[in-house]
């Protein structure tokens, strides 16, 4: 599962937080289809609504799918701005972090290669406390807090270099991972 949330805090237009990594969690299984990459498992995009003021569709996430949610194999989720992509944060277990590590290492060429252990997000946290393994996007976090929650956080902030490598970072790791041979461990 890829995703990030689709409502924003009530002032700008959320470009950073979280527009942007709704449209690149969007754009990254878009490349995979342009590609004409199938990988073995499912990759599910999903935009979550109300983040910002309960986590209500990642509560609401939660118990529609609870019956599949043993089939999650990885959440990742990009809520920290479409800034330069610097790896991801895992959360799961020693075995699962691993083999994401050695994925990370597929996006060198972008600077995007370290994985650090701990991470997720608030959206994907509901999955993650049932067990699912969950993974945020960690990007150059300077300017974030200029931005975000306020006026200033609009669509001209998007470097679209930036955004790119956001989108190849969500898109390799979420390939790779569905395309494991075995499911990644728990
Ligand atoms: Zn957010």
């Amino acid at each position: 599962m890829l995703g990030g949330h689709i409502d924003s805090w009530d002032v700008g237009q959320g470009a950073m937080d979280d527009g942007g990594g709704s449209v690149a969690a969007w754009e990254a299984v878009r490349l995979m289809h342009a590609l004409g990459l199938r990988p073995r498992r499912t990759v599910r995009v999903v935009l979550w609504t109300n983040e910002e003021n309960g986590l209500r569709g990642a509560l609401t996430y939660r118990d529609t799918h609870r019956d599949e949610i043993d089939n999650h194999v990885l959440a990742i989720e990009s809520d920290a701005g479409v800034f330069k992509p610097l790896g991801f944060g895992f959360g799961g277990s020693d075995a699962a972090y691993e083999i994401v590590g050695e994925i990370g290492t597929l996006l060198d060429r972008i600077g995007a290669a370290t994985v650090t252990q701990g991470g997720g997000g608030a959206d994907i946290g509901p999955l993650m406390r049932e067990g699912v393994p969950g993974m945020g996007l960690r990007v150059d976090g300077e300017k974030y807090f200029w931005y975000h929650h306020t006026e200033a956080d609009t669509i001209d902030k998007l470097d679209p270099l930036e955004m790119a490598r956001c989108v190849a970072a969500m898109a390799v790791m979420g390939y790779v991972v569905a395309d494991l041979p075995e499911r990644l461990p728990r």
